[in-house]
């Protein structure tokens, strides 16, 4: 298998909204054990389907640096069911090459999804867990984490932003 790219800001491809995964075949078990080898390569902490090109509802995380519970996941269909409380914390993108900002989010989150047996599963998260499941959530409905900054922030970061973005 060719080696993945990812996708940078800027490419329309972050923008769509990703249709549901119908069945899981031996070749998306396939691409999603490749997402992990990109993962690894760039050392991130989650990636989802379409910043690797692929319009579909699933994303991978990679917590084993950062939380012990939880290391390897795949969240296939993954649908946020409720949020509570807050967090406000430092966050990145591998779509957005040294781009870190301060971003609130949910401190819970309870997520239904399908793993790569097929089987649907409900997780309740916190912390850093519940963090990276609401950002690559988003990537799947075309929603970027600069997208949760405020419009003054945001300009500030207008510079940044552009000499990121492929044209
Ligand atoms: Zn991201």
């Amino acid at each position: 298998m060719a080696r993945q790219k990812i996708v940078i800001y800027g490419d329309e491809v972050l923008r769509e909204m990703c249709t549901p995964v119908k069945e899981i075949t031996p070749e998306l078990k396939e691409f999603i054990e490749e997402m992990f080898v990109t993962l690894r390569r760039v050392k991130g902490v989650g990636l989802s389907a379409p910043q690797v090109g692929v319009t579909e509802r699933f994303f991978i995380l990679d917590l084993e640096a950062v939380e012990l519970e939880h290391d390897k996941v795949v969240m296939i269909n993954p649908e946020i069911l409720s949020t509570s409380g807050e967090q406000c914390g430092e966050e990145g993108c591998l779509s957005f090459p040294g781009l870190f900002v301060e971003v609130s989010r949910a401190n819970e989150v309870v997520c239904r999804y399908t793993d790569l047996d097929g089987k649907q599963k409900v997780v309740r998260a916190e912390g850093l867990f519940a963090r990276a499941i609401q950002h690559e959530t988003d990537h799947l409905n075309g929603v970027l984490f600069i997208d949760h900054i405020d419009p003054v922030e945001r300009e500030m970061l207008s510079g940044k932003l552009k000499k990121i973005k492929v044209s």
